[in-house]
Formats: C-alpha cells, structure tokens, sequence
C-alpha cells in the first residue's frame, strides 16, 4: 500500500478519489488544509502528496516536503505556476492533469458571459420575489460580435468553436498560432481595440501575468467584456476596477481572483471581506466572480482522479513520467 495525502481536499475531490484509489493501492488522508510551508509537516509518513491550484508550493515548502520523504508531487490541476520548480529540480518530480477536461472550462466561460449579458443571475432572484419587472435587463446579440481569444490552446480552442455556433466572429493572440482558417491572429493590442468580448486562455508565465493591464485596457472598446477562467494574476485587478469604476469597459466575468488564495474554495460568509478590491469587484452590478469552478464537472473531476493515479502508479512503478513538468533551467523542458 503506498500512502498518499491530498491537500486542500473538498468532499467532491473524496468522491472522485475514493471511487478509484484502492484499485491502484493507495491509502489516502485527506487534508482540508491547504499546503503551506507549515502544513507540510502532515506530509511525513506518506509516499506522495497531491496539491491544487492555491496550494503553496514555494522553495521552503519544497524543501521541507523533501526533508519530509516526499519524492513526488502530483498536482490534480494543468496550470503549475504555483509551483517553484526550480526548487523541486533534482529533488521532487512534479506531475500535473493537463487536459481533465477543456469543455468543462471553455463552457463555464460561455456560461458567465451569458449571464452577465443577459442578467439571468439577477432576473432568478427578482421572480422570486414575485418582481417581474424589466428595468435594467437589456442584454445584446452574440451574433456578429467580436470575441478576442488570448490563448488558442485546448481550452480557447473549444470556446472557439462554441463561440462560432453563436455566429461570432473570432480573432485571437497567441505567439504560438495555430493553422486554422476561421482564426484571425493580431497582435495584442489589436485585439484589445477591436474585441467586443476578450477571454482569457493563456497560462500565468512572467510574460503573461497582468496580460490585462490599465494599458490594454485603455484600448478596449467602451463596451468590451474581459473573461477570465484562466488564473488570476493574468488581470491588475486595480486597473480592472478601476476601468469598471470610471465605466471604460461594459463588464467582468471573473472565475479566478489575483488574491484569490486566502477566500476561494472556502466559505466566508461570516467573515468581514478583507480584500477591498475583491469586495468591490463582486459588488458591482456588471461584474459576476465565481469561485474558480470552471473545472468542476463530472467529467473532469473524473479524469482528474484517474489522471493523478496513473501518474502516480507510474512513478512508483519506476515508468516514464509522460505528464511530468519541469523548470525553465532543466534540459527536459515543457512549452
Ligand atoms: P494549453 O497549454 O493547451 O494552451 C495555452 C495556450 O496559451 C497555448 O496555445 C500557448 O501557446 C498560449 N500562450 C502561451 N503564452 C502566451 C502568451 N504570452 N500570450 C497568449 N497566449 C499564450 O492550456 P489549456 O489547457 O488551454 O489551459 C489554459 C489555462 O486555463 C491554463 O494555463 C490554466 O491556467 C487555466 N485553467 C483554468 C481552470 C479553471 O478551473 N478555471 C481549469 C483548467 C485550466
């Protein structure tokens, strides 16, 4: 029996896991802590830790992960730009899921602009209360509009082609362009001026992170929506609201925060906000901020579990790891 702890495990996670991870032999604890330097400690006497998105997985939890035994760190998400991977190099391996399921966040984006353009959000709460009035309800046609896509990966690619069915027209950014006829590739800042709505599927890098800044914001159209399903750092939150605030841009759909670590995933209602800008962001009548949920299908949650098992299963069974990452400074490298 091999012993694993997940970190930062919520009650779907332990259905999906505990369906699969006796057929591969493992022992599970799961923590409802988050990994953090400190809570690393929980670690010792296991073979492997699983770690999320908000998981802190810097140089000193690394190190003590190490000093702890632990060898192997399977994250059960794509993005890894929490993870110092320079510290992990010649120590721990890092695995990751890098495709659990693309249509699951490229359908919760098309879910969030949907609703920010049609107030379906504030129309359920207004026939409920037997208010059947109109005021403020008018949304627009998708058809004909402009989306910007920064990011024609997995994830863009499907928005695409989800956004196509509505009759858009599709422009996009990526330095890495795919061969694909019905995509017009710009530049940047070319995108920003011409897009109606601008999504977000780029991974957070040094070169992406504030992507959305109070720069490209001031090229936006008057009306444009930006979409964020991908990581939060990808916007200047400040910048953003402060283009909402002075009424520059139409609206918001954020499921993912820059500060998102200390309140998502957790239940905060009866605490004080203590982020001003998130407060004001998720109080404003166009702006709609889930808690990073896009992933959370069925499916997903599915693939995600068999995906860190099997990545774990091989590591244990001395086989190549085919969903490894590694750091910018390692010969072996990932785009
Ligand atoms: P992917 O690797 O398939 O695609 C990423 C694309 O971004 C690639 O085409 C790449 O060339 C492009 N890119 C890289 N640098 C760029 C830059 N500077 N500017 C513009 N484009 C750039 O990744 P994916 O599976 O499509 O996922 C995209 C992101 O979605 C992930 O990095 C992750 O952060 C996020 N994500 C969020 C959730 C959620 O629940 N909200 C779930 C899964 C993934």
């Amino acid at each position: 029996m091999k012993k694993i702890c997940i970190y930062d495990s919520k009650r779907y996670d332990k259905e999906y896991f505990d369906k699969i991870v006796e057929s591969y032999g493992f022992e599970v604890d799961y923590y409802e802590t988050k990994l953090t330097p400190r809570t690393s400690v929980l670690a010792r006497d296991h073979d492997a830790i699983v770690a999320f998105v908000n998981d802190d997985l810097s140089k000193a939890t690394i190190d003590r992960l190490y000093d702890n035994g632990i060898r192997i760190i399977a994250l059960r998400c794509a993005g890894y730009n929490n993870v110092d991977l320079d510290a992990a190099q010649g120590k721990i391996r890092v695995v990751r899921v890098p495709d659990y399921s693309p249509y699951a966040v490229a359908e919760h984006a098309i879910a969030m602009i949907l609703t920010l353009n049609r107030k379906t959000h504030r129309a359920y709460i207004r026939t409920r209360d037997f208010n059947f009035s109109l005021n403020s309800f008018v949304g627009f046609d998708m058809k004909g509009k402009t989306v910007g896509v920064i990011g024609t990966g997995k994830i863009g690619r499907i928005f695409i082609n989800i956004c196509k069915g509505f009759g858009m027209k599709i422009c996009a950014y990526d330095p890495y362009p795919i061969d694909e006829p019905d995509i017009e590739y710009l530049s940047l800042e070319e995108l920003c001026k011409k897009s109606d709505i601008i999504s977000l599927h780029c991974p957070l890098t040094k070169d992406t992170k504030h992507i959305i800044n109070e720069k490209t914001i001031s090229l936006m159209k008057k009306n444009a929506i930006i979409v964020n399903t991908s990581r939060g750092a990808l916007i200047d939150s400040d910048a953003l609201l402060d283009a909402l605030l002075s009424e520059k841009i139409r609206g918001a759909c954020l499921d993912v925060y820059e500060e998102e670590t200390d309140f998502f995933y957790e239940d905060m209602s009866n605490e004080i906000p203590k982020d001003d800008t998130l407060a004001r962001l998720i109080y404003m009548p166009n702006v709609i901020v889930t808690s990073h949920q896009a992933f959370l299908t069925h499916e997903a949650l599915t693939n995600i579990a068999e995906t860190t098992c099997n990545n774990l299963r091989d590591f244990f069974d001395g086989k190549e790891l085919k969903n490894e990452v590694f750091s910018n400074n390692s010969s072996k490298n990932v785009k």
